[in-house]
């Protein structure tokens, strides 16, 4: 008796186990993209038992599921945004299904199975987090999130190539000298927090005026200084001078610009940008205009502290920000100076301007009365913005974040973030908004 239904009960066994008709097979594959992860859904005919384990060198994730067959279409899968390059599937003699994922990188996996309701079959969810981004973020990355953003400043270093530019005793010639000394006002802006620059020219070649301008675009540059040295006939003449558009220039460029012949909504697209292409004229040709006017007058702000800094190391040229309708001034959007580092036909003048301490001793100038202007100026929605309000900066909680990542990341205790805030425990929520205290 016993012994009969011990057998009976390995024939059912081996039945059920042999029976492809239990057998589940996959019928569809959904992928979606989340800002931390991507989700694979399995459709199934019924449920399964699996399992996900990855396998490096390459990245690969491995989800191997019991008695079931493939026969899902997975050719049209979006997966360009997913960390998935490629999906494998095969089955061995046991008829158990595995599906190998290709990864550009390596993920961290989270998978369930999800049973049928109204709407779906029975499913298998996967999930490939990406691997923890707050410990691979730049502080960079943080500041950009939290709309802490670099001033850029465009450095344009005045002629180049064919064009020596002025020349002076001792083969001495501007576009050498302006080069080296913007490469050294590059070094300064980079080194100073909130500051990023960027070389118009970065060696000995030509670039035309209009290309300098559209470069400084491009960067979304703050600012463009333009670094020159004069020469003229007598060589008595001497001295340092700083250049703002004047207001015809600007006029008649206003004019220029509306004329088409340059991407007018291109040019007024920066930083909260004015586009014009979706506006008649006449409103086209008054924002233009108080977008030019707007900048001139930020242009000869910054030129008089410029000036005030050149004027303690060099004799000024000129007392006042000078205008005059020099090309590269002509950016609509963008605040504009030219400065004249000295005149090179001078004998005395030359040799200091070829000089690498003078051509410091200038950098630092140009630098400090920038930075004057900046910090009596502040950019919306920049670093040195939120250093100099005094209250510190917001942060803005992603996915993934805790309270002690965000507080590690500030240089600041959790315990001063706590108070900061006025929260009675470390619970935080995705876009929740954390003042973070000065360090
Ligand atoms: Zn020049």
């Amino acid at each position: 008796m016993l012994i009969v239904r011990n057998i009976c009960l390995a024939f059912v066994a081996l039945v059920c186990a042999g029976e492809s008709v239990t057998a589940a097979t996959v019928n569809g594959v959904r992928v979606w993209r989340a800002p931390d992860h991507t989700r694979l859904v399995f459709d199934l005919s019924e449920p399964v038992a699996h399992k996900v384990f990855p396998l490096e060198n390459p990245d690969r994730l491995v989800i191997d599921v019991e008695n079931t067959s493939f026969s899902a279409d997975i050719s049209s899968l979006e997966l360009v945004k997913s960390p998935i390059t490629s999906i494998r599937t095969g089955e061995n003699n046991q008829k158990n299904l595995r599906i190998v994922l290709d990864l550009k990188k390596a993920v961290r996996p989270r998978s369930f199975s999800l049973a049928k309701n109204e709407q779906y079959g029975d499913r298998l969810v996967v999930d490939l987090y990406d691997h923890d981004k707050a410990t691979i973020k730049t502080v960079e990355d943080v500041a950009a999130e939290n709309n802490q953003r670099d001033i850029v400043i465009a450095i344009d270093a005045g002629h180049g190539g064919e064009d020596p530019g002025a020349s002076g005793p001792r083969r001495i010639r501007e576009k050498e000298v302006v080069l080296d000394i913007s490469r050294k006002l590059k070094k300064l802006f980079d080194q100073a927090p909130g500051y990023k620059a960027v070389l118009v020219r970065t060696g000995d070649y030509y670039i035309p005026l209009r290309t300098r301008t559209s470069i400084a675009h491009k960067k979304r540059a703050d600012l463009f200084i333009s670094i020159h040295a004069d020469a003229f006939k007598k060589p008595s003449a001497n001295g340092a001078s700083v250049f703002a558009l004047s207001r015809r220039g600007a006029t008649s460029e206003t004019a220029r610009y509306l004329a088409g012949r340059e991407n007018r909504a291109d040019l007024i697209g920066g930083a909260g940008s004015v586009r014009l292409d979706d506006k008649d004229h006449m409103l086209a040709s008054v924002l233009l205009d108080l977008s030019m006017t707007a900048t001139l007058s930020s242009s000869l702000e910054v030129g008089a502290e410029v000036l005030k800094s050149v004027g303690g190391l060099a004799r000024l040229h000129k007392k006042r920000v000078e205008q005059a309708g020099f090309m590269v001034l002509k950016s609509p959007d963008i605040p504009s100076i030219l400065v004249e580092t000295g005149f090179i036909s001078n004998p005395t003048e030359a040799n200091r301007l070829a000089s690498p301490s003078y051509q410091q001793k200038m950098a630092n100038a140009i630098f400090q009365g920038v930075n004057r202007y900046f910090n009596n100026n502040l950019p919306v929605g920049t670093l040195l913005a939120a250093r100099q309000t005094g209250s510190g900066s917001t942060y803005v909680i992603s996915r993934g974040d805790t309270l002690s990542s965000i507080a590690v990341r500030h240089n600041v205790s959790v315990k001063e973030l706590l108070r900061h805030n006025g929260l009675k425990n470390t619970r935080i929520r995705v876009g929740q908004r954390l003042k973070i205290p000065t360090s």
